[in-house]
């Protein structure tokens, strides 16, 4: 193995991993990634769903082919109370379309899907091994890496290790993560009946529900709940950036569990058995935290290289990370037609990225983490919905006061420049 030689060495066999190790083997190089995880989809955590587009365009029928679990064919958005939920629904027929279509996935049946497929085309898999080190020559070209005990060389090392990608700081291509940039996320699965979820939920066969959640769930913390079903369970969890953790008083698992025991969720998941706990990282910083995405035989794809949106009210990162594994293989495949895998070669990366959705979104929406950093959104605006709710729908015999009272009360005691002021900032952010 010393003496092996390799087109592409990538590490990380994730989305990002493997839909790179599918194209370059598909173009005939030799690829070999290595994952640190036993078996695919092991140490993988999503929320999630993953909107199709991206993967439709590398594996045309993604929607059929792919063990997705439900189609998202309904959105919801509760701002959560202690006791209330102000919920804001949406249905909408064009979800149905292939090209508009996201899906609920669990990881664990994506990724060793995923790795069949790169498998397939031939692209070769190591998995249970960490790597260490990425190889340089005395120029600072990547030429391999160090795993385990074992040194492998290639012409050019993806890094498609995830949010917390150490090797692209070992090569001073990113700064260390800060705690404002990035979140945790915990999750369970909870399993029923494919039937149960569907009579629950009040969705067909293969089509499932979006449920985001602000408030109550991390007291007052940045961060948020969601709820996706899945084709026989239903996935669970919440975030919470990490310079929050301690604010509110709630440690994160505790969180889930405030989450589960809300009113408005848990008639849904009495009786489920947990199936499946985890924890992972997230980015959060958007657009202002692409790190450097190239060096001299190097490139940095998917979460590595920070491609996620958080936007509240969707999260995307994984339709992110495939696309950015597609124009990383071009670039690859582009470098080795002209045998010339220098930095400047592989520049022709970043533009690419500039000219997809990938970037184009990310400069979008780059105000929504400066936006989302506001308590106010987490601890205030909650209890005014609730209030505001309460005046138009609870009647209990008394003397109605003018709606129009109650809401200026509610509205005051948050206070109306800063209502306003948050409202105008959240249009520019969107
Ligand atoms: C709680 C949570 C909820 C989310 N919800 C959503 C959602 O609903 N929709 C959405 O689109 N996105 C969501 N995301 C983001 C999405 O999960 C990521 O963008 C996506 O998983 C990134 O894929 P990736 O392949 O780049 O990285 P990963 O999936 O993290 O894969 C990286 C792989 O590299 C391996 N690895 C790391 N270091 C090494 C090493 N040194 N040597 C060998 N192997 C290594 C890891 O084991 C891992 O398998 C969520 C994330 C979290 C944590």
């Amino acid at each position: 193995m010393a003496e092996e030689k390799f087109d592409v060495i990538i590490v990380g066999g994730g989305i990002t991993g493997c839909v790179a190790a599918y194209l370059l083997a598909q173009a005939e190089m030799e690829v070999l990634v290595v994952e640190r995880a036993e078996e695919a989809g092991q140490k993988a955590v999503t929320g999630g769903r993953m909107y199709g587009h991206a993967m439709e365009k590398i594996f045309p029928g993604f929607g059929e082919e792919a063990p997705v679990e439900r189609k998202i064919v309904r959105e919801r958005i509760s701002f959560l109370a202690e006791e209330t939920a102000t919920t804001l629904e949406y249905d909408d027929e064009e979800m149905r379309k292939p090209e508009k279509a996201s899906y609920s996935i669990l990881r664990g049946n994506l990724d060793p899907w995923l790795t069949e497929k790169a498998e397939e085309a031939g692209a070769m898999f190591i998995h249970g091994i960490r790597v260490d080190k990425v190889l340089t020559d005395d120029k600072g070209k990547a030429i391999g890496v160090l795993a385990g005990e074992e040194e492998m060389y290639a012409d050019c090392v993806l890094l498609a290790d995830g949010v917390n990608s150490l090797l692209a700081q070992q090569l001073g291509l990113k700064k260390e993560l800060e705690p404002k940039q990035v979140a945790v996320g915990v999750k369970e699965v909870i399993q029923f009946s494919e039937e149960e979820i569907n009579k629950r939920f009040g969705v067909k066969d293969g089509e499932g529900l979006a449920w985001l959640f602000a408030g109550d769930v991390t007291n007052g913390a940045v961060g948020g709940g969601f709820l996706y079903t899945d084709k026989d369970s239903v996935s669970i969890g919440i975030v919470e950036t990490i310079e929050e953790i301690g604010y509110g008083g709630l440690a994160p698992r505790d969180m889930v569990e405030r989450l589960k025991n809300h009113p408005s969720v848990r008639d849904y998941l009495t009786g489920g058995e947990l199936v499946e706990y985890s924890a992972h990282l997230v980015t959060e910083g958007g657009y202002d935290m692409i790190p450097q995405l190239y060096g001299d035989g190097v490139i940095v794809a998917g979460d590595a290289a920070a491609l996620v949106m958080n936007l509240g009210f969707t999260i995307r990162g994984m339709d992110l990370c495939a696309e950015s594994a597609r124009l990383a293989a071009e670039t690859i495949i582009a470098a080795k037609e002209k045998g010339d895998y220098s930095k400047a070669s592989l520049s022709l990366y970043e533009k690419k990225l500039n000219d997809s959705f990938i970037v184009k979104d990310m400069k979008h929406y780059r105000k929504m983490p400066a936006f989302i950093d506001n308590h106010r959104i987490f601890e205030q605006y909650p209890g005014m919905m609730e209030e505001i709710m309460k005046g138009l729908w609870l009647v209990d015999g008394g003397e109605k006061e003018k709606f129009f009272k109650t809401a200026m009360g509610a509205v005051k005691k948050v206070g109306i420049f800063k209502l306003f002021g948050d409202v105008r900032k959240a249009m520019g952010a969107l």
